[in-house]
């Protein structure tokens, strides 16, 4: 009976959401040792782009003094992190205020915010193939239609994006660099991709992994916001900054759109953990400079491995890369499966991220790690490897 009433009542949920499924996130570690009876502390989790280093410790000191107030609402405009962001975004690149600046409970929030303000039933949203699942999500979500254009050499292929903005279309993602393939662009392919967009479409430039990235060429899309009023930039604290359990990012506009974006916003999305924890990591400029150097020693490692085992990979600027398992035995490579890597892979306990759900499904794509979780992975990959070839 109660199945019957409640099989009729989903019946009537809204069409896009029906024809939806649930974001897939990375395995979390306490699952996996329970699915393969491992101690949670030998599993290395490699399957999200968390920052491996641990957290600022500023941060924690931050947190900690914050426990205190935990019976109040959170400062509801975020007034001393939005302070913090101007002062560190100007110093960096260019001047940003206060009404520039949208609060997310992770940029996530920011990426529903700006389809909310500007996607109806109907309306098109283009986006590349292989690019963040969130977009599709959130374009279906609002009734939105996902306009994916092929990509190029596994990156965004700007001029056939430009080219499918049709007049139904209201929104463009762009990534940079993407995930999960780790490509990138470059300040002049951003700002002559702009010059082609009508003015009236906005263009969400999602830079999640900019501290990361050393390129000299690389886009910073503040600098572009002024001259390009539809421009949404958006960052995070999840990832160069290590508090994604926090989730808080945030989106630099016109102070018209980010009005906008406010009136959509939940009230107090971002907790008061989150808003002083992220104040303390913005100034705690060392622990970002470790993380990428970390990052960057990971990255070289990964590479010179994938090198050794004969294991193709897409060159990466982010803090994660995707390499491919050949699919046939008569590439003399391997005689196993992206998927089968993956499974061998999670018996041992080691965590990463199978990327079929992205059209790729011939690729994996690992997070870097310290140094210590790299070689864990290689050390099970190669065994692995070695294992079917015998
Ligand atoms: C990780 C990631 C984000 C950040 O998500 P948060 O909600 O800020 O944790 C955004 N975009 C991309 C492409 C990402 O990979």
């Amino acid at each position: 009976m109660t199945d019957q009433r409640n099989s009729e009542l989903c019946e009537k949920a809204r069409a896009e959401i029906k024809s939806l499924r649930a974001y897939q996130p990375g395995k979390p570690i306490d699952e996996l040792a329970r699915e393969f009876g491992l101690n949670a502390d030998d599993i290395v989790k490699l399957a999200s782009n968390e920052n491996p280093t641990g957290p600022s410790k500023k941060a924690i000191v931050a947190m900690e003094k914050e426990a205190r107030e935990l019976t109040r609402y959170p400062d509801g405009n975020g007034f001393d992190l939005k302070q913090a962001l101007c002062q560190k975004l100007s110093k960096d690149s260019v001047a940003v205020k206060p009404e520039n600046i949208t609060l997310g409970n992770g940029s996530s929030d920011i990426l529903d915010f700006i389809v909310k303000c500007f996607v109806a039933k109907g309306d098109e949203v283009v986006f590349s193939q292989h690019a963040f699942a969130i977009y599709g999500l959130v374009t279906k979500i609002q009734g939105g239609e996902c306009k994916i254009v092929p990509a190029k050499n596994y990156g965004h292929d700007l001029d056939a994006m430009a080219a499918a903005i049709s007049a139904k279309t209201r929104l463009v993602f762009i990534t940079n660099p993407n995930n999960p393939t780790g490509t990138w662009l470059t300040q002049t392919e951003i700002a002559d991709f702009m010059a082609k967009v009508p003015s009236d479409v906005v263009v969400v430039l999602d830079e999640a992994y900019f501290e990361y990235v050393s390129e000299a060429e690389y886009a910073n899309g503040l600098t572009l916001i002024s001259d390009n009023p539809n421009l949404v930039v958006t960052r995070t604290f999840s990832k160069a900054y290590g508090l994604a359990s926090l989730r808080v990012g945030y989106g630099i506009s016109s102070p018209e759109v980010a009005d906008l974006m406010n009136r959509v916003r939940p009230p107090f999305n971002v907790n008061s953990f989150a808003l002083a924890a992220a104040v303390a990591a913005l100034g705690d400029d060392e622990y970002v400079a470790e993380s990428k150097a970390v990052n960057d020693a990971g990255m070289a490692y990964l590479t010179r491995s994938f090198d050794q085992l004969g294991l193709p990979y897409i060159p990466s600027v982010g803090n994660f890369i995707s390499f491919e398992i050949p699919p046939v035995v008569s590439a003399g490579v391997t005689g196993v499966s992206a998927a089968e890597v993956d499974k061998n892979l999670l018996a041992v306990g080691v965590i990463i991220r199978p990327i079929a759900n992205y059209e790729m499904p011939n690729h994996l794509r690992v997070s870097i790690g310290t140094q210590a979780e790299n070689e864990t992975f290689i050390v099970a990959l190669t065994k692995i490897l070695a294992d079917t070839r015998s």
